[in-house]
């Protein structure tokens, strides 16, 4: 079963829009410098209206995680188990993410992370995602 596909709004839509490009592309907002990772029509810190969207570095470090045994739908069944974390991204962000990777049980605190896009479906969605850097 296929893993569910987020469904887009007009805030959005420019976050997937990077996506499909491989890119990771964040609010910012021009008024104050404050970037945000939850896309909104405005600053969630000065309610300016002014965001621009940037691409953000492709790096990041594991800030938590936890290992999920039991999804909670089918398709999620069948992708356990599976890596939840929370991801610090270079730019100061916090972004949820999955550790994807053959060795992503292996996942640690302050693991380096690189971002990949995972595709999703048919039309070229592709879902952010993290893959552990670690040199062995
Ligand atoms: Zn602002």
């Amino acid at each position: 079963m296929e893993l569910p596909i987020p469904r887009p709004n007009h805030d959005t839509q420019p976050y997937w829009d990077a996506a499909s490009e491989d890119r990771l592309a964040l609010q910012h907002c021009t008024a104050c410098n404050t970037v945000q990772a939850v896309p909104r029509s405005f600053c969630g810190n000065c309610q300016s209206s002014d965001l621009v969207w940037r691409d953000s570095p492709l790096q990041g470090k594991i800030a938590s995680f936890s290992i999920v045994h039991r999804g909670p739908t089918k398709a999620f069944k069948d992708y356990s188990p599976y890596v939840l974390a929370l991801v610090d991204i270079t730019d100061g962000i916090r972004l949820m993410l999955n550790i994807v990777g053959d060795d992503r049980l292996e996942s640690r605190i302050c693991d380096p992370v690189e971002i990949i896009f995972e595709a999703r479906g048919r039309d070229g969605f592709k879902m952010p995602q993290a893959k552990r850097s670690v040199s062995k």
